[in-house]
């Protein structure tokens, strides 16, 4: 019988220790095996290398998910995978008790959001952020998002419930290929490049719990914000715009823009007008016909547009307005066209040429002076022309959606957002649309560290331990580079556009110098051939070019051409434009102009005042090739886009703290033997241990001295830069300790 008991204590004792040995091999770098790492974090040692070959395997054994700390990493397989995205998949992870005990998944970002936003105690709304460079899956990984959202609100099988399921589905799912075939683009990395930033509220009924959907629990909301507006018309090498469509996805913008070489000023050849006759046919015939020829694609954006009961803007209106709208842009350049485009606009063509032909400038108080424009500048405001009035039809086709989808506001309470946002980027040469999204970036990446430490600091709070030992540096000072007043990139861009004097980059630069240089975020090229200046983001360094940066974020709008729009015989085209103030062509009158930067910033701040009242959850999509070919791993891209997105940062941030935390009497199992510990022995008998957590402390601070002390590490003071305090803490249950603390424990324990 003893022996019995005996081989039980001991069978117990294996089985502890094989739990604790995965405990701590999960801390332990296994080249075999680093495809089983589900958390970044928890490699070791972790460096952006190991972080980086962990990856690799894991996306050779095509697993595609994988956390770090709080943030999920997806890699884009550029492939289907069908079975991770099955409907038993989204019930499995719904179901489960335990969803985070899954393989990682952006189904456990999804359920998590979820639960919490319907918390019986205290429900609080949620935000999604999915970031990435182009590319990289954030639509997609939007539109998988709403789609699980969109399966699980099944209450049950009957046919009544499978109907409402459906109905939502479609409501949810379909906001996405209307906005995508207005605002997404073709481009030299990405094929359906969203050219918007989206934040997308998916609201849930307080009234009617989530489960018992009644149709309308679920509404979407969309915020369109941050539209690279500037990216309508200015196409440079590496940024095809919108004049590179896909006709199959963009069928309706494709169409328009067929035309486009007539006015594409591509920066090394121009490139020649494809089809003259086809679209002076197809504008003579009308743009309809085209889509009747086109029927497969006209009736998917019509069912589309009438499943959603757009109100009073059916896709007749669609097609007679904002269709020839969009084509007159792009063709008004070749002779003969002036007309048709007048026509399509509702104005006269004479005052259609007027408008872009020639400025006029007030001369006293009374007389007007007509000044006849340069080429370059009658192209400059045709080009305005089509991003006004494309800026409106999509701004009208946002609320076109909402008003479609909200009953009523008032009565939505809780919600999941879901933020889409193009990621850092750095070309070889940047301008002010680059430094636009940096900056929401940088913006972005600092409420996730500072989300990222607070639920760090929580967890060390609960344990009793002093809040002060992780030193980090965040991301102010580049902002205050920026956004800061009145010494800021963005107010002193603002001053020199007020001053309405021609620009000079030179002296710009100048004057950045100046105000600017005792910020340690920014340096200068003295040796540069352009004026421009060096910002070190948490991502790395982008040089911005200063030449056109002033224009860019002036962006004027020729009085004169909302005043035509204004006169258009059009009714929604006109009601486009009666609120639009204009400035009057002098310099003075309602002179205040809004400029890019402002409104940039302005759209940015409320974006974030939402998430700073939301539970931020956030996945970082990777491109793993440039290329977009399946299942291809390129370290150099990968490894880049982990620091733009700050992974490398997260690694840096949780390497600081005590990534690793043990409970005490795991710990006295595991490392007890070092001191010959007896309570070592007696936690693993068959009696178990019964102490008190003093006496427990006081064993496990023994084990912790004696470990120090064979290292030459003194316990109480510093020792070859490194002290106790900067490698282990003991917390009220836990030890918290560095990953190099744990490998002087296991080399301990190893050599006993
Ligand atoms: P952009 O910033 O240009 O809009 P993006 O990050 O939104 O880029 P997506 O359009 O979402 O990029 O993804 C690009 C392509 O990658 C998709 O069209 C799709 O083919 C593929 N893709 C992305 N994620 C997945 C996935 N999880 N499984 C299969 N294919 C994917
Ligand atoms: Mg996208």
């Amino acid at each position: 019988q003893a022996n019995g008991a005996q081989q039980t204590a001991q069978s117990s004792c294996q089985s502890l220790d094989a739990s604790l040995e995965e405990e701590v091999k999960a801390f332990l770098i296994n080249e075999d095996e680093l495809h089983t790492y589900d958390d970044l974090t928890k490699v070791s040692p972790v460096t952006p290398s190991t972080v980086l070959k962990c990856l690799q395997a894991r996306y050779s054994a095509k697993v595609f998910y994988t956390h770090a700390g709080c943030t999920l990493v997806a890699l884009n397989p550029f492939q289907p995978i069908p079975h991770l995205y099955s409907l038993d998949v989204m019930k499995e992870y719904h179901c489960a008790p335990q969803p985070q005990e899954f393989k990682p998944h952006i189904f456990i970002v999804a359920e998590e959001a979820y639960r919490n936003v319907q918390g019986q105690v205290e429900p609080t709304n949620q935000s999604l952020v999915v970031s990435g460079e182009s590319g990289a899956g954030k639509t997609w990984t939007s539109r998988c998002l709403m789609k699980y959202y969109a399966t699980i609100a099944a209450p049950s099988s009957s046919q009544k419930c499978q109907d409402t399921v459906e109905r939502i589905e479609r409501r949810v799912l379909d906001s996405n290929p209307i906005m995508e075939a207005f605002g997404n683009a073709s481009t030299l990395r990405n094929n359906n490049s969203s050219r918007f930033g989206k934040y997308i509220q998916l609201q849930l009924d307080r009234c009617v719990p989530f489960m018992l959907l009644s149709e309308n629990s679920v509404v979407v909301l969309f915020e369109i914000i941050l539209l690279t507006m500037t990216r309508v018309l200015l196409a440079c090498l590496f940024i095809h715009s919108f004049v590179f469509l896909y006709p199959s996805i963009h069928s309706f913008i494709a169409v328009c823009c067929s035309g486009h070489s007539c006015w594409l000023e591509h920066p090394f050849k121009r490139i020649s007008w494809r089809k003259p006759e086809w679209l002076s046919r197809l504008l003579m015939k009308g743009i309809s016909t085209y889509f009747t020829r086109q029927a497969n694609v006209q009736l998917q954006l019509k069912s589309r547009f009438l499943n959603f009961h757009m109100g009073s803007c059916d896709f007749s209106e669609m097609e007679n307005v904002i269709l020839p709208r969009l084509v007159t842009l792009h063709v008004f350049p070749q002779t003969g066209f002036l007309q048709n485009t007048a026509d399509l606009l509702g104005v006269p063509s004479e005052e259609l040429e007027a408008c872009l032909r020639l400025r006029s400038l007030r001369a006293g108080k009374q007389s007007v002076v007509l000044k006849p424009c340069s080429q370059a500048e009658c192209s400059v405001r045709r080009d305005c022309l089509a991003k006004l009035i494309y800026a409106h039809v999509f701004d009208w086709l946002v609320a076109c959606i909402n008003k479609s989808m909200c009953a009523d506001t008032s009565r939505w309470c809780n919600f999941i957002g879901l933020l889409d946002v193009y990621g850092f980027e750095c070309f070889t040469s940047n301008n002010l649309e680059q430094l636009c999204i940096n900056y929401a970036n940088e913006k972005l990446q600092q409420h996730f560290v500072a989300h990222y430490l607070k639920a760090q600091q929580e967890d060390y709070v609960s344990e009793g331990l002093a809040w002060s030992f992780i030193q980090y540096q965040d991301n102010q000072s580049c902002l205050d580079l920026i956004e800061g007043s009145p010494a800021g990139v963005f107010s002193l861009l603002n001053e020199e556009c007020r001053l309405n004097r021609p620009s000079d980059a030179k002296q710009f630069r100048m004057r950045l110098e100046k105000e600017l240089s005792s910020n340690a975020c920014v340096s200068w090229d003295k040796f540069s051939r352009q004026p421009d200046f060096t910002v070190l983001h948490y991502a790395g360094k982008v040089s911005y070019q200063i030449e056109g940066m002033m224009e860019k974020n002036k962006d004027p709008v020729p009085p004169e051409l909302v005043h035509l729009l204004q006169q258009s015989q059009d009714s929604l085209l006109q009601s486009f434009f009666t609120e639009h103030s204009t400035e009057d062509s002098s310099g003075r009158g309602p002179s205040k102009v809004v400029t890019v930067v402002s409104k940039f910033k302005n759209s940015l701040e409320s974006l974030m005042k939402i998430l700073h009242s939301t539970t931020p959850h956030y996945t970082r999509c990777i491109k793993p090739n440039p290329d977009c070919r399946p299942l291809t791993f390129k370290k150099e891209e990968v490894i880049n886009q982990l620091e733009a997105c700050g992974i490398v940062e997260t690694i840096n941030i949780s390497a600081a703290g005590f990534p690793i935390r043990i409970p005490y009497l795991c710990f006295l199992q595991r490392y007890g033997l070092i001191v010959n510990s007896k309570m070592f022995h007696r936690s693993r008998g068959e009696n178990g241990l019964d102490v008190d957590k003093d006496t427990l402390l006081r064993e496990v601070t023994r084990i912790l001295n004696a470990v120090l002390r064979r290292h030459s590490l003194d316990p109480c003071g510093d020792a070859g830069g490194r002290t106790r305090s900067s490698m282990v803490h003991c917390g009220r249950t836990k030890v918290f300790m560095t990953h190099s603390m744990l490998e002087l424990l296991e080399g301990q324990r190893d050599r006993e």
